[in-house]
């Protein structure tokens, strides 16, 4: 470079050396980009490190951006001191910088991620926790069972305990009383055992042998490397991509491996495992792990000491300082992409912080989403594919059961066909799974003297009874009441009916079906605390359930070996939602529950009860032909131009005001630039056009492959100076479209 430098050019660099610096400092809060501060005399400062400046009359923390020459246009304030914290790499900025340009939103919403845990100093550095005495309390109830039992597993503080089990502290306090448990000082953030990469694994099959080769030989490049593990569910692709970490780790002594999950009731079963493979439990992150095991996690990630990391989406903004692998585990999974606050989708951010950081990203499914497959089919990804079981395991038979010639009886959901399969699974001890992906026991509340349906006041959508709580309750915003005795339209009596089912009221008429079965439902609602989880996935392990009513979380990667049928009740619910990905979702969705079935060496058989078994998922389900449905489904989206054929972006305008909503919803759609390649459709009223008490206009653009749509979207906003009063939310390949 210095060669091409001419005197002029040299000159300025002598000049500028001489002036001073100045920081360009970014707050972790939503301002559109960094300020200037003056370094004070003896500061020495450079890009990363975590200072405090004065922002507004307040001492704030931030992130220097950068270190520029000082041209003294203007006087600046300076910065007050530097933090004794890790600073953050280069490619941890770059990264976040990039992820705010693609999703269309300020940078500093980013770092606010990347900063939330970090370690600070005066804070304790020993901790309460309880431990059992190894006495019975005089006492005994089921919760204080609960605790004893997470305590026997994992010491923990008062809250801690009281969270995991589902009890309130006082359970914890009282059994420290009564003798049960007692009180020892543990040292806070401990760090984490070394993972072996050479301790021996599980003897791989020589399929899965050859697939382990080829993400290592991607690993080995010590460079970016997308790739797809593509293998159908009970394929064995966490040991397959075990060898992948272990060659990651093997890299070099500060090797760090990030590994997403899409559902946190996993992390347990997961966690268990690398336990095994490596002799090493991984650092785990996600919202249920204690806010001083987060602290712990991120000072450890930041120090290069935490080697492998286990967690959900936001583990992503982490302050890796030598990643070598990412790996998406079940990709398509609908569940990292984040709909609230922060827009953004972490199987994407995935793949762009594996390139920022020069690691291979490996996205693992047995149902890939198709902009996935596309990359893989276009040669932009590798595709390392695992074709079968190992073992005697098979893929479970699956067969459609037509409701329109044999529909369940009136208030019914379970037709004859299913009835007499899971007596049979009874008769030989084996359990049954019956799934149905809707949360309570009904999903409608009529009154039958005068017709009127029981909707949120906040919303317009119908209120879901439950019946454990005996109150309704609104799924999108949380609003709940007690179920009325009286109608409060025409005020008879006794007149609310349940319509359709949830998953309650499946497990009420499995019970009645069967009384002398085990029968318990899981949904998010039955497993609010993560050890309610642990326990029902222990119990159906051990066999101490025989019919698992479930919403998808109990679809989601457990593994039952004594579950043999799968029932799915209604698999047209997913299909009617008319949304781009509906049937994309439900094929998936199918696929997995399916999958749960026969995962050990007995086969499983999976029956989906459907009114309109032609429909090109469920045909392709039952043949096993996944190639044939995504072609089906890639030819409609690339007639429309619709992803991965074209690219689609959000803007949802929300406010208190109908009128003036509306008026500016107008004028921004009048405004987006005119460009070859991009229309514009809305604005529109989506299916909830309100939400607590404000209202929702939502405008879709459409862009051609090639077009920089979150370019196009940042420059548009621009355009139009909308008032506080109304939000803009900004959704980059929206998933959700109510
Ligand atoms: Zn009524």
């Amino acid at each position: 470079m210095t060669a091409t430098l001419n005197d002029e050019a040299l000159k300025k660099r002598q000049a500028d050396r001489r002036k001073p610096l100045k920081a360009r400092i970014l707050f972790p809060m939503p301002l559109p980009e960094p300020f200037d501060y003056a370094i004070p005399e003896g500061m020495n400062l450079t890009a990363g490190d975590v200072v405090i400046a004065p922002l507004s009359g307040r001492s704030q923390r931030g992130v220097v951006w950068e270190v520029v020459p000082d041209e003294g246009e203007r006087a600046l304030k300076a910065v007050e001191s530097r933090q004794d914290a890790p600073p953050l790499t280069d490619e941890l900025r770059a990264f976040l910088d990039w992820s705010a340009r693609y999703t269309v939103h300020p940078p500093g919403v980013f770092l606010r991620m990347a900063l939330r845990h970090r370690d600070s100093a005066g804070e304790p550095r020993t901790q309460d926790v309880f431990e059992p005495t190894g006495q019975t309390p005089p006492r005994a109830t089921e919760a204080r069972a609960a605790v004893l039992a997470e305590a026997a597993a994992d010491a923990g503080t008062a809250a801690d305990l009281a969270r995991r089990a589902g009890v309130s502290p006082g359970v914890v306090t009282g059994l420290e009383k009564a003798g049960a448990l007692r009180r020892v000082k543990r040292r806070l953030d401990p760090p984490f055992d070394i993972p072996d990469p050479d301790r021996s694994g599980m003897n791989l099959t020589d399929g899965q042998k050859r697939a382990a080769d080829e993400l290592v030989s991607l690993v080995k490049r010590d460079a970016y490397a997308p790739v797809l593990l593509d293998g159908v569910t009970g394929s064995g692709k966490t040991e397959v991509y075990f060898e992948a970490i272990a060659e990651a780790l093997r890299r070099s002594d500060s090797a760090q491996c990030l590994v997403l999950l899409p559902e946190i009731a996993l992390t347990q079963a997961v966690t268990r495992r690398f336990a095994e493979r490596f002799g090493a439990a991984p650092a785990v992150w996600h919202s249920d792990v204690s806010q001083v095991e987060r602290r712990r996690v991120w000072r450890e990630v930041a120090k290069g000491r935490a080697r492998i990391v286990l967690g959900a989406r936001s583990a992503l903004f982490l302050p890796f300082t030598d990643l070598k692998a990412i790996v998406v585990d079940e990709e398509h999974d609908g569940s990292y992409k984040q709909d609230d606050g922060v827009v953004y989708n972490a199987r994407d951010l995935a793949v762009a912080r594996a390139k920022f950081a020069g690691a291979s990203a490996i996205l693992t499914s047995a149902t890939p989403s198709l902009e996935t497959l596309v990359n893989a089919r276009r040669g932009r990804y590798a595709h390392v594919q695992l074709p079968s079981r190992p073992g005697a395991a098979t893929l479970p038979q699956t067969e459609a059961i037509n409701l329109r010639e044999q529909p369940p009886e009136r208030d019914h959901w379970l037709s004859p066909a299913l009835v007499k399969a899971v007596a049979e699974t009874l008769e030989r001890g084996e359990q049954s799974l019956l799934f149905l992906n809707r949360r309570g026991y009904a999903p409608l509340v009529i009154c039958q003297a005068c017709g009127h349906r029981m909707t949120s006041p906040e919303t317009d959508s119908w209120l879901v009874e439950h019946r454990y709580t005996g109150r309704l309750v609104c799924h999108l915003t949380g609003f709940s009441m007690p179920k009325p005795k009286t109608c409060p339209e025409c005020g008879a009596e006794d007149t609310l009916r349940p319509v359709g089912p949830g998953v309650e009221r499946i497990e009420e008429e499995a019970k009645a079906r069967f009384p002398e079965a085990r029968v318990e439902t899981f949904s998010s609602d039955s497993a609010q605390a993560p050890g309610e989880v642990r326990r029902l996935v222990s119990r159906m392990e051990a066999g101490e359930i025989d019919i698992l009513v479930g919403t998808q979380i109990a679809a989601k990667g457990h593994n039952f070996p004594n579950l043999t049928l799968v029932g799915v009740i209604d698999a047209d619910l997913g299909l009617k939602g008319g949304d781009l990905r509906a049937a994309e979702r439900t094929y998936q969705l199918l696929v997995q529950v399916a999958g749960r079935a026969g995962r050990a060496a007995r086969p499983g058989r999976a029956l989906i009860q459907s009114y309109a078994p032609e429909h090109e998922a469920i045909q392709a389900l039952i043949a096993g032909d996944r190639n044939a449905f995504i072609d089906a489904e890639l030819e409609a989206r690339q007639a429309y131009g619709l992803p991965p054929y074209g690219r689609l972006a959000a803007i949802v305008l929300s406010g208190p005001d109908q009128e003036k909503l509306d008026q500016w919803s107008r004028r921004m759609a009048a405004a987006a630039p005119v460009t070859d390649g991009v229309e514009i459709f809305g604005p529109a009223e989506p299916p909830i056009a309100v939400i607590r008490g404000r209202w929702r206009r939502r405008i879709l653009a459409r862009a051609d492959p090639g077009i920089d749509l979150s370019a196009y979207i940042a420059a548009w906003r621009t355009r139009v100076k909308i008032p506080p009063s109304i939000r803009v939310q900004v959704d980059i390949d929206p998933y959700s479209f109510v």
